[in-house]
């Protein structure tokens, strides 16, 4: 695909970063952001099966929480390892080509987390992560036994 990135340094970044988002490269397929994706499902379901009822990708807040639960005041973000940037994290590393691209899109989406996370906050929500690598099979039952301890749980709502 020698053509294809020679191409693509006469693209726009933005129509790069559009094409990135789209995934054609199988590398990026695991790491777009979009609807449904399976951990999303995995934890939505989760909590639906424990009696919490929610709604999901909601537009009006910042970010369009994968689950807003206005009874707990409590928004969730199941967030994929690479496309925000986990710290310290086995799944998150840079690809192999374009690093200048991809430090500076990776750096804006951590930037733009963490703003809409203030946001919500600030207007009173509590913000809670969960992120692909707390998922692993191993993990995955105590994590998510965590998450509804954390939303329905004593503290502060
Ligand atoms: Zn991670």
């Amino acid at each position: 695909m020698a053509s294809e990135r020679k191409r693509s340094s006469s693209r726009s970044l933005r129509e790069r970063e559009e094409k990135y988002e789209r995934g054609t490269r199988s590398y990026t397929m695991s790491h777009i952001r979009g609807k449904d994706t399976s951990i999303e499902v995995l934890v939505r379901s989760y909590l639906f099966r424990h009696g919490l009822r929610f709604r999901k990708n909601d537009k009006r807040y910042p970010g369009h929480p994968d689950v807003v639960l206005p009874k707990y005041r409590t928004i969730v973000f199941v967030n994929g390892c690479f496309w925000h940037a986990h710290e310290h994290c086995p799944k998150y590393s840079m690809p192999k080509s374009n690093i200048e691209f991809w430090t500076a899109k990776l750096l804006r989406n951590k930037t733009r987390d963490a703003a809409q996370h203030a946001e919500l906050e600030a207007a009173g929500w509590r913000v809670i992560v969960v992120w692909e690598c707390e998922l692993v099979k191993a993990n995955r039952e105590a994590r998510l036994e965590q998450l509804v301890q954390q939303i329905t749980g004593t503290c502060d709502k």
